[in-house]
């Protein structure tokens, strides 16, 4: 599969990944990575959502769903990040999403004796819809609203935590945006003293 349209899981959010699922959005050509309910439940899977515990339903519906959840997440946290007011609107439809709380949980020995956190029954899909919309209530909550940056590569508009040392980083990915600014910047260079 072209890296485009890969999957990602390094934003340091749940609620950021799944922004992170359509590619270059500042771009001309933008990319839809939850292509269909199989690709949402890969997904749901390795974002760790409600983890080994993805319902085999997974369906357009709840497709359609993660994508209105996503554009209004979109909104939310970028209004917040230029330092506006977000939507009564917008606000209150989180709110809602994220009520449907999550399923409830045992906690259980594997069978190496270690503690592990079970899920009584699979969760249901507006389940799976208010962990992520809860991810986003924790984030923007917390103190750790203040490490949201927006990367700077010029058709990428991904937000993500920023912890690294100093609070220096600039690039969602030093490999993608980052390389892609550097080859640029290079060619630049090269163009003024050709
Ligand atoms: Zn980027």
């Amino acid at each position: 599969m072209a890296a485009v349209n890969r999957l990602r899981f390094d934003t340091g959010r749940v609620c950021l990944d799944l922004l992170a699922t359509v590619g270059g959005r500042l771009s001309s050509n933008p990319v839809e990575r939850l292509t269909g309910p199989a690709r949402l439940a890969d997904w749901l899977d390795r974002a760790g959502v409600h983890p080994g515990a993805v319902p085999d339903d997974v369906d357009d519906v709840l497709l359609r769903d993660f994508q209105a959840l996503r554009s209004r997440l979109h909104r939310i946290l970028h209004t917040d990040v230029l330092g506006e007011q977000v939507g009564d609107s917008d606000l209150t439809q989180l709110n809602r999403v994220a009520s449907a709380g999550g399923p409830p949980v045992l906690l259980a020995r594997d069978a190496s004796g270690a503690w592990r956190r079970r899920l009584v029954e699979p969760p249901r899909p507006e389940q799976l819809l208010a962990a992520v919309a809860a991810d986003a209530i924790d984030l923007l909550g917390s103190p750790v609203r203040a490490d949201l940056r927006e990367c700077e590569g010029e058709t990428c508009d991904l937000l993500y935590l920023d912890t690294s040392r100093g609070r220096r980083r600039r690039w969602c990915s030093a490999a993608a945006c980052g390389n892609r600014h550097h080859v640029a910047s290079l060619r630049a260079r090269r163009q003024t003293q050709g």
